[in-house]
């Protein structure tokens, strides 16, 4: 047990963590490009933000939290990044500010589900968030801007589906025909969606149980129902896609799995990792700030699971940069060049440079197996003789081709670079 990692967690040894780090940076530049800044907030929060915020018959709430009591307050690991998000926006009082508010964030969730590929109890998420704005604009900016990344990541698999689940007004006439016409086949529902029947009955159509799936088939689409307003901003939407040049499908099914979504509704989807193929899922959220007790704050944004972006990467073999190469190893023998090494290789390093240094203190031979192993294009060589000679060797390890030159530290820069 001490030598295993909790189920459904995972380490990040070096020989992934450098696909970690690429896909941030990545993801960093976009939203740098798009004019969002990153928020970071505590990794638990008060219990009942999320019971608010994401929604009460939401799978997360229902059986997913990890929560604990400390002293006289309950507290739960963020399963999600959007109500912490919000939360830190009303308590800073950023609405008071020009608006809108464009943030992003990289973070760890955690959620007690039954682990598979593409489903863990702590994953990790990019999302962005803009607030203030009423405007499909901002639908549009999240949609382009999470397109942008994953073209500029080379996926190619994936697809970007839409929806609206409309508004507070429309939603009513379309829940009162949805439970209409599930009336009769009540019994049959799972006993979550029993549930759902009365308190959101639209969350049904998102059952993952076959038989509700079953149940649901023809039954009537938010789509029909939407009033004007929503009709003209799902119209609006389109129109700003198509000028953005980003390829959509309309699919009337998406409903998302968070209570608090308003008009807007998207996936980006992928049939080539398993069952798990939503990758990034967002919408519309006007409602969320009032419910947390701000003022009324429209917002839209999504969540990206990073461990199914990698899994996707990887079905497509795309391949990722490894980190910078080594520039060189300093190899040293005896005492005196032992110290000279030491003093060079910070030097070097402070130029900005990648250096290598033996800490196992092995001969010549091991050492140059290092250099090998580190993938060092140079290896500098200081023994006994060099010092006394004022010079050094460099060899280009790609080549084995060895020169002599002098040692100093512009020489040895110059011949490393
Ligand atoms: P799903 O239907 O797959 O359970 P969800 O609707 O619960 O997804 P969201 O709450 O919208 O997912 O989270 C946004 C994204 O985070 C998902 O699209 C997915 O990429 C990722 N994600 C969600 N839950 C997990 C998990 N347990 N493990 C890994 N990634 C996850
Ligand atoms: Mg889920």
């Amino acid at each position: 047990m001490l030598t295993m990692a909790p189920k459904g967690t995972k380490d990040m040894m070096p020989e992934e963590a450098y696909k970690w780090q690429y896909i941030e940076k990545v993801f960093a530049d976009i939203c740098a490009r798009y004019g969002f800044s990153e928020v970071r907030t505590p990794v638990f929060e008060h219990t009942e933000l999320f019971i608010r915020g994401v929604g009460d018959t939401t799978d997360i709430v229902q059986k997913e939290m990890y929560t604990w009591e400390q002293g006289k307050r309950s507290l739960t690991l963020r399963p999600e990044g959007t109500s912490p998000v919000m939360r830190s926006y009303i308590e800073h009082k950023k609405y008071a500010e020009p608006q809108p508010a464009k943030y992003y964030y990289n973070i760890p969730c955690f959620r007690y589900e039954k682990p598979q590929s593409g489903r863990l109890r702590q994953f990790h998420q990019f999302g962005v968030e803009v607030f203030g704005a009423k405007s499909m604009m901002a639908d549009a900016e999240i949609i382009s801007l999470a397109y942008e990344f994953l073209r500029e990541l080379g996926i190619k698999n994936l697809t970007l589906e839409i929806n609206s689940v409309g508004c507070p007004d429309c939603r009513k006439e379309h829940r009162a025909a949805l439970k209409e016409f599930l009336k009769p086949n009540y019994d049959k529902l799972c006993d979550t969606c029993k549930d759902r029947y009365e308190r959101n009955p639209m969350r049904i159509i998102d059952c993952k149980s076959p038989e509700c799936q079953k149940l649901v088939e023809g039954a009537p689409m938010m789509l029909d129902y939407l009033c004007d307003d929503c009709k003209k901003d799902f119209e609006e939407l389109q129109e700003n896609l198509k000028a953005a040049g980003i390829p959509f499908v309309v699919n009337p099914g998406i409903v998302r799995g968070l209570d608090y979504y308003t008009k807007t509704a998207f996936e980006f989807v992928t049939d080539t990792i398993g069952a798990q193929g939503t990758v990034c899922g967002g919408g519309r959220y006007d409602h969320l700030g009032e419910e947390l007790g701000g003022p009324e704050i429209p917002g839209v944004g999504f969540g990206l699971g990073k461990e199914r972006l990698l899994l996707v990467m990887e079905a497509s073999g795309i391949e990722i940069p490894e980190n910078k190469p080594v520039n060189a190893l300093i190899a040293y023998m005896g005492e005196e060049p032992k110290r000279a090494a030491i003093k060079l290789a910070a030097e070097l390093r402070r130029k900005g440079l990648a250096i290598e240094i033996d800490c196992m203190e092995r001969n010549f031979k091991g050492q140059f197996k290092l250099a090998d192993r580190v993938g060092a294009e140079n290896t500098v060589i200081i023994g006994e003789d060099e010092l006394a000679s004022g010079k050094v060797s460099v060899k280009k390890m790609a080549t084995s081709q060895q020169i002599e030159i002098p040692f100093t530290l512009e020489d040895i820069a110059e011949a490393i670079k």
